[in-house]
This record gives structure tokens, C-alpha cells and sequence, in this order.
């Protein structure tokens, strides 16, 4: 089938006295100076249930842009109907039309949304705008057009017939609803976890977490005017617990494209297995938690190499990336001038409001994650096995701010090695040199989670008994490079134990799990 090759959208600049710098920052400020009310989206109508909350930007908490409506259990209900009346026309409309909708909304993010999308990011996720042209605007574009070219593989991908046979294999979508259930740190995921279902032919519920409302109604607004039909993908906000078990009691639930933590994933896990003989069909269950992401340098790995990668893969992002790395072992011989050199760009890393586009790092995204950083900062000052040797300051007083922080331990399984703290610290275990097999047994050990990993080694012999010994410890294996940024139609993305269902994000084999395939044999 010919569709349009997906190409990855250039990421702009944002460079001083570009034109891209100005419009974003004017629609900021617009945002800023305003408030967006945010209804539910249930059947291409807005719907506004009176019972409010208030959205406030992560650096500036006690500032009101906008406010979103919580729905009751009818809402999430009617949400569950509307998508089932959809989806008979939806997913009986040519493959051609679905195809062409979602380009078009990549088009539209590229050009008119941009900048909205991107503002939108930056504020209520405080992204600084270098971040969320990554997220906001290249990501999601890339999820939809690469997602269209794996769409047409699938359709391709037929069985032999024999002579006077014809084999042939039909896509459906699956039989019932798909339910997104979308992550409060990235805009990319918010609109690729509907997206990607209702391409294949899927009607959809969708319950954005709270602090990516204000991304997501953009997104509400790019999919409408893409042509998205009324009641293929329906939007629903407020409590998660009643949502989802609202959802979860629909005998025609059909799946779950999920993104969050590892506990509510796990949680939505149980209770669909407590419900399992009341519905139709066994629902697909894809899912991408957390992770505890960790970066290996071998005695012959180039200094600046592993200290970038600190910097950038720790950092960037406030950390707030499941892919961000967490976990470092260093060999004894090099980690004083590695972690000299992450100093050093601690140093010069400027922190405060996105809107200055000269800050570096910005506020973690929620109250509870600061109250969580700060806690186990405070905990490493105390421990006689860990030191903070740089960082180490926060402030909650205007945003919640907290410095990148690097903790030094002795302690190769000290908490803060194991536990996931989704924010700008990362723990470093300075290792002997001549342990480095053993040292690779402990990365794989230590944690639940398999999400991302990097190793750094200019010794061939090294690194393939790296790739060998961690080969469960990562779905996304980084040989000489951080641990994050992964570009769909480069990297799928995902990982396995505690980290998900390692259903890619941004592959083939992601958009098959949101198919049911019904193969027709015919003789002639
Ligand atoms: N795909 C992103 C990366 O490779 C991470 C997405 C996430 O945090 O879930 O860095």
C-alpha cells in the first residue's frame, strides 16, 4: 500500500532572534494571562459539569490558568456508550480515511498548534521550550505519521494461498472499547495512546492525568478539527479510581493502553483479572510504568562521554522521564574526574520559570514529587553511607523547585539506588575496577524495574559481556550514549519486569496489539 514515508519532524531551534522563539513565547504569555476552562469531550460535545478544579502551573503554584471539569460515574458511562454507538461507522471506514485523519493532525501540530502544544507543555508540565519542542510538537507528530506507515505494513502482512485457495487475514479492531489512560509528563504519550488505537479501527475512552489537562485539550482540539469523528475518542477527567473502575465494569472493555506508575498499572492489572468473566473478550493489557534506569562505565569508557550523559540523561527534563537515568556506577579510577566534569555543568545549569528560556532546569511537575525528592536528599545528608556532592537545595516557596543533585554512596544497594524517585537526583556507586563482571551482576540485580540502561566501554570484549549479562536488565540498551530520548522510527520504545509490557511505543508490534485478526480461508 502506498502511504506517505514517515520522516521525523526537524526539531526548530528556538535559538535567540528566531521567529519560532517570539510566537511561542507571545502564546505563553497568552495562556498566562488568561484561564482555559476545560470540559469533558464526550461524543464531540463539551461537556461541563459545574464541579471544578483548578490547573496551576509546577513553578508558580498559586497561579490559576485554567480549571478542568471532574466527571461523575454518568459521565464516564455515557463516555463508554458514545464510543460503542461510534464505532460500527468508525471502524468500517476504509483504512485510507483513518489514515489520512491522523496525518492530518500531525500537519496540524507542525504548523497552526504548534505553538499552542508547546506553551501548553511548558507551562502546566514546566518544560523548558527546548523540551517541549522534543515532546510537544517532534514526538507526537513522529508517533502519528510513523504510526500510519506501520498501519499500512500491517494491512500488508498476508498469508500464502494455496491453488484454488485464498487465505487472507483482516485487521479488526478489537470487539469493544479501548481505554487510554495517559502520564503526567509527557504530551507525546497523551495523544499516542488514543491515537494509536483509534487508527487501527478502535473507539476510545481517555482519562489524561490531571497535570497534563491543559496539553491535552490542545490535543482534544488538533484531533476535531483533524476530522476525528464524534465519539471515536472520548475524554474524561477527574477521579482515576472511579474512572477506571467505571471502565473496568464494561462488559465490552476490550483493552488498555496505559502509561503511569508501576503500582496503578498493577493495580488495574488485578482488578480486571477480578472481573475477567464479565467480559466479551480477553482484554489486551499494554502498559508502560516506571523505571530505575541506570548508566555503567567500564575502566576504559571516554570521561566526558559518561559525564554528558549523566548531565543530560539525569537532568534533563527535571528527571521526570521514566527513561532518565538514576543509577550510576562508576569505575574507582575515573569517577572523581567524571563527576568533577557533572559538577561543573551542575554549576552552570540555571533554574527557574520556563518562560526565561535561558533556565536550564524548571520545577518538578507535582507537589508530591518534591515532597518525595526532597525527603530522600534530606535522608542522604543524614546516612553514613551517602554524601551529596553536588546539589542538593530545593524550594518550594513560588514552584517546586529542586536542584539536580547528585548523592555519592558506598552502599551498592542504598535506597536511593533502588527506589524510584522520578526527579532531577541520581545516586552514583563508585566501583574497583578489576569487579567489573560483578558489577554488572549487581546493575541487573538491583532493581525490579528493566526500563532503559547505557554502558560505556571503549573495549569491545567489555561491552559484549555487558549486552550479555544485562540483556533483561533494559528494553532500550544504550552502548556509549544516555539512557533517554528515544525517536520513534529509531528507537522503539519500552521495557519489560517492573517497566511494562514492553509493547514498543511508536512500533508494529504496539498497533497489532490493538488489533484482533480474523482469518478468512475461501475455496474457489
Ligand atoms: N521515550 C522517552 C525517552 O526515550 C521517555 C518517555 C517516558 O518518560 O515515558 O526518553
Amino acid at each position: 500500500f502506498q502511504v506517505p514515508v514517515a520522516v521525523n519532524e526537524p526539531i526548530k531551534s528556538y535559538a535567540p532572534g528566531t521567529p519560532e522563539r517570539a510566537t511561542v513565547l507571545e502564546q505563553y504569555k497568552a495562556y498566562y494571562g488568561s484561564t482555559v476552562d476545560i470540559p469533558l469531550y464526550i461524543g464531540g460535545e463539551e461537556i461541563k459539569t459545574g464541579n471544578t478544579r483548578n490547573i496551576t502551573p509546577p513553578h508558580d503554584h498559586q497561579h490559576v490558568v485554567g480549571s478542568y471539569h471532574l466527571a461523575e460515574q454518568s459521565h464516564v458511562e455515557k463516555a463508554i456508550s458514545t464510543a460503542l454507538e461510534a464505532k460500527e461507522k468508525w471502524a468500517a471506514m476504509p483504512w485510507e480515511q483513518r489514515a489520512a485523519i491522523f496525518l492530518k493532525a500531525a500537519e496540524l501540530i507542525s504548523g497552526p498548534y504548534r505553538d499552542k502544544m508547546n506553551a501548553a507543555t511548558m507551562i502546566a508540565q514546566s518544560k523548558n521550550i527546548f523540551q517541549a519542542e522534543i515532546d510537544s510538537a517532534c514526538e507526537i507528530i513522529d508517533f502519528l505519521r510513523f504510526n500510519v506507515q506501520y498501519m499500512a505494513e500491517i494491512y500488508e502482512d498476508q498469508p500464502e494461498s494455496d491453488k484454488g485457495i485464498w487465505n487472507r487475514v483482516e485487521h479488526r479492531p478489537l470487539e469493544g472499547f479501548v481505554y487510554a489512560v495517559t502520564p503526567f509528563n509527557f504530551t507525546a504519550i497523551a495523544g499516542n495512546l488514543p491515537a494509536s488505537a483509534a487508527l487501527m479501527g478502535n473507539v476510545v475512552v481517555w482519562k489524561p492525568s490531571d497535570s497534563q489537562i491543559f496539553s491535552a485539550k490542545v490535543i482534544v482540539d488538533v484531533f476535531k478539527e483533524a476530522g476525528v469523528p464524534d465519539g471515536v475518542i472520548n475524554v474524561v477527567y477527574g477521579d482515576p479510581a472511579m474512572i477506571t473502575d467505571t471502565v473496568l465494569a464494561s462488559p465490552d472493555f476490550a483493552g488498555i493502553h496505559f502509561t503511569g506508575s508501576t503500582t496503578v498499572f498493577k493495580n488495574i492489572w488485578t482488578k480486571i483479572g477480578a472481573n475477567i468473566n464479565t467480559y466479551k473478550t480477553y482484554p489486551r493489557i499494554v502498559g508502560e510504568t516506571g523505571g530505575k534506569d541506570f548508566i555503567v562505565a567500564h575502566p576504559s569508557a571516554i570521561e566526558q562521554q559518561v559525564a554528558t550523559a549523566i548531565s543530560r540523561g539525569a537532568f534533563e527534563f527535571q528527571g521526570q522521564k521514566c527513561s532518565a537515568a538514576s543509577r550510576v556506577y562508576l569505575p574507582k579510577s575515573k569517577a572523581d574526574a567524571i563527576l568533577e566534569l557533572v559538577k561543573k555543568d551542575i554549576d552552570s545549569f540555571k533554574m527557574g520559570s520556563p518562560e526565561d528560556m535561558s533556565n536550564f532546569i524548571t520545577a518538578v511537575i507535582h507537589e508530591a514529587s518534591f515532597d518525595k525528592l526532597a525527603k530522600y536528599i534530606d535522608q542522604a545528608k543524614e546516612d553514613a553511607d551517602a554524601e551529596i556532592i553536588a546539589g542538593g537545595t530545593y524550594d518550594k516557596s513560588k514552584g517546586y523547585f529542586v536542584q539536580p543533585t547528585v548523592i555519592l554512596t558506598t552502599n551498592p544497594k542504598y535506597t536511593t539506588m533502588e527506589t524510584e524517585l522520578f526527579g532531577p537526583v541520581v545516586t552514583v556507586y563508585a566501583y574497583d575496577d578489576e569487579k567489573w563482571e560483578e558489577t554488572l551482576k549487581l546493575v541487573d540485580e538491583t532493581s525490579e524495574y528493566a526500563l532503559t540502561g547505557a554502558v560505556f566501554s571503549q573495549d569491545r570484549y567489555a561491552l559484549t559481556q555487558a549486552t550479555t549479562v544485562l540483556q533483561n536488565a533494559a528494553g532500550n540498551f544504550y552502548v556509549n550514549d544516555k539512557p533517554t530520548g528515544a525517536v520513534v522510527g529509531q528507537q522503539p520504545f519500552g521495557g519489560a519486569r517492573g517497566s511494562g509490557t514492553n509493547d514498543k511505543a511508536g512500533s508494529k508490534l504496539n498497533l497489532y496489539r490493538w488489533v484482533s485478526p480474523r482469518l478468512i480461508k475461501e475455496t474457489f
